[in-house]
């Protein structure tokens, strides 16, 4: 029988840590506090602010909401995000992105401080993956998958991870994080040659690529366990993964879900690195 990875138990259990935690630093004076820059009303950004403002409240962490509209210059985020830096108050910054194609998204990036980039976008962040140099934060959703396979006791040390999907955002600090578990990580991507072969050699087999029900029983073993990171609407107008999940269930060890999968964890490891920053600018 498959074994269902559930997001929402990962997810409680990251609540019940973040409240205390809360708690504690509301005890020191200290308001943990999130920043969310949003520029446009663009669906996708709006239904995860909703989200990620939602997840604060429960938890007790404050949302500061930075929006702007399409029209705005580079130099009015970038000021905005040095008035941030400098802003005792807020610990970490949750830039909604892509940012509007008249705008340098990496320049706005790199002005952020890397102690309060609570979602690995900063280039000291992506060091800190990259380097395990202590600076920044891991992309948020890479985090939540390795906290999946955390949560559900899979051991990692030694095991053969294929990761399907090279972006900074999820494939490449996925795999880094992977390899810093002591898995030996195979990374394929659009140019790979015969993805369903490397796909069948994985016993942790985590895919990001945005393709509905992409992958299918030639990718698959029977001992793996699969991290399904794609977020996608099938031909009906519902959400699924990447993976073929109707052909996958039944057959492979383990399974993330779509949705209720990695999706549902994410934003529970946003508010984990806010109190992180908090914790840490306490200690200045
Ligand atoms: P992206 O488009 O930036 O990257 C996709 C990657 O997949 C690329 O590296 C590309 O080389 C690779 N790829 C594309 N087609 C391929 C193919 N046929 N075979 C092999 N590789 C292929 O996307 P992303 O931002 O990394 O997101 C990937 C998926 O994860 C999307 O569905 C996205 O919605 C989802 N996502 C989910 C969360 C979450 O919280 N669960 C967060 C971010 C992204």
């Amino acid at each position: 029988m498959t074994q269902i990875l559930s997001g929402k138990q990962v997810s409680a259990g990251l609540n019940e840590q973040l409240i205390v935690d809360v708690k504690k630093l509301k005890a020191d004076g200290i308001e943990p506090t999130l920043g969310i820059i949003r520029v446009g009303e663009k669906p996708d950004d709006i239904v995860y602010e909703r989200g990620a403002t939602k997840r604060a409240e429960m938890v007790g962490i404050n949302v500061n909401h930075y929006q702007y509209d399409n029209g705005v210059t580079q130099e009015a985020l970038i000021n905005e995000i040095r008035r941030i830096n400098d802003d005792d108050s807020v610990h970490g910054v949750l830039l909604l992105k892509p940012l509007p194609s008249h705008i340098d998204e990496k320049a706005v990036c790199r002005a952020l401080v890397p102690s309060k980039d609570v979602d690995g976008i900063t280039e000291g962040s992506m060091a800190g993956v990259y380097g395990n140099s202590g600076v920044g934060y891991p992309p948020c959703t890479a985090e939540a998958c390795i906290e999946m396979l955390k949560f559900y006791g899979i051991e990692l040390i030694g095991k053969k991870a294929v990761v399907i999907g090279r972006s900074l955002v999820v494939g490449r600090p996925a795999a880094m994080m992977l390899i810093k578990e002591n898995c030996t990580v195979t990374v394929c991507h659009r140019k790979t040659v015969d993805i369903p072969k490397r796909c069948r050699e994985a016993e942790i087999l985590l895919i990001a690529v945005g393709k509905a029900k992409f992958f299918g029983r030639d990718c698959f073993n029977e001992n793996q366990i699969i991290i399904d990171v794609g977020i996608n609407v099938d031909d009906d107008g519902n959400l699924c993964g990447d993976v073929d999940f109707s052909v996958a269930d039944g057959y492979v060890k383990a399974i993330t879900p779509v949705p209720g999968g990695v999706g549902t964890v994410t934003t529970g490891i946003l508010m984990k690195h806010v109190v992180k920053a908090a914790t840490q600018a306490r200690h200045g």
